[in-house]
């Protein structure tokens, strides 16, 4: 709760700006914080890639939450007929006292079928769709309420039995790449050893170049960073595709409970950085980068969308006033 205003005017200044002529805008950080842990935030969060590599048990692991408690699994025959169906799942998390949106939109069955050619065209239409509802809004009357489907970024999963990227992948990324942030994913990593893993990612991330695919791109550190920062935030971009592992179940380990995959040999800890990237996935989805891929969410990707609408209604009234 926000203190009445003439409460916060008369708090005490602190000791270091008593002497000197005090404004007072040094609080305006502290302003934009209280207000926007009031409004709470929002995040949509996208994931695709071929049904059974592990989506729906990431985002449980990731959140820890059961998003899908009421998920219709379907059978072969129903999945070589099934389009691409997409679904939402919202759910509100709070944490210390800051609350969270979270919309997790899924796509089941994305390259099941027999036939998956253009299979990535309803992820574009969805997305573009989203867009389109938010410029509306935006033009409209009410633009004080508008809700926000924009999706902010797409955790794409890779499968860990191919060679690197499948054509559909190549397809399927150079198609959204720009609509929206894509993060690669080397999913169930521990189907593979620590040698295949390395040299999986950086074939993958070879392809990703040689292919011309433009995934999400972290921010570059500012010169004036120290050092421990600035190798933390090159070893995140040399651990793309993350290599992930999620599990739904907790296993004991060493005498502590922990979300893990139990095998005949032993036990793959979801949360140990020796065994997989998924913190390092988490963190930068949600403690580091969440903001900045809101941000380039609206500046690049919607702006894109925006810029392309405005164009095309110029160019339709133009050729209106020609024919009258
Ligand atoms: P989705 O169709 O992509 O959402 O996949 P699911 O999350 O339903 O997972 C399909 C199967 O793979 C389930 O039996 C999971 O237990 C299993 N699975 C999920 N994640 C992993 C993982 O990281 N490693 C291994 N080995 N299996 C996993």
């Amino acid at each position: 709760m926000l203190e009445p205003l003439e409460e916060r005017l008369d708090q005490p200044l602190p000791a270091e700006d008593q002497d000197k002529e005090y404004v007072g805008f040094a609080t305006l950080p502290n302003q934009v914080h209280r207000k926007s842990v009031k409004k709470g935030f929002d995040f949509t969060l996208m994931v695709a890639g071929e049904s059974g590599l592990g989506k729906s048990t990431l985002v449980n692991s990731l959140f820890l939450t059961d998003l899908y408690k009421d998920r219709k699994l379907l059978n072969a025959e129903e999945r070589i007929t099934q389009t691409v169906e997409i679904t939402k799942h919202t759910v509100d998390i709070e944490e210390k006292g800051v609350k969270l949106k979270l919309t997790i939109v899924d796509t089941p069955g994305f390259g099941d079928a027999v036939n998956n050619t253009e299979c990535w065209k309803s992820v574009a239409d969805y997305i573009d769709q989203q867009f389109e509802q938010y410029f509306r809004d935006e033009s409209g009357l009410n633009r004080k309420n508008i809700q926000d489907n924009r999706v902010h970024c797409c955790l794409y999963f890779i499968s860990p039995f191919g060679h690197g990227l499948r054509p559909l992948d190549v397809e399927f990324m150079k198609a959204l790449h720009e609509k929206v942030n894509i993060v690669p994913v080397l999913a169930k990593a521990d189907t593979l050893t620590p040698l295949e893993v390395k040299k999986k990612k950086i074939k993958i991330r070879e392809e990703i170049e040689q292919y011309g695919i433009k995934i999400y791109q972290f921010p570059d550190c500012d010169s004036d960073e120290d050092e421990e920062f600035k190798q933390q935030d090159q070893e995140l971009k040399d651990s793309i595709p993350f290599a992930v592992i999620g599990s739904n179940t907790v296993v004991e380990a060493k005498g502590k409970r922990v979300r893990g995959r139990l095998y005949p040999w032993g036990i793959v800890e979801v949360e140990n950085p020796a065994h997989c990237d998924f913190v390092k996935l988490r963190n930068m989805l949600v403690r580091t980068h969440m903001q900045d891929l809101k941000d380039v969410t609206r500046e690049t990707h919607y702006e894109n969308y925006r810029a392309h609408c405005i164009q095309s209604m110029t160019r339709m009234v133009v050729k209106e006033r020609n024919r009258n």
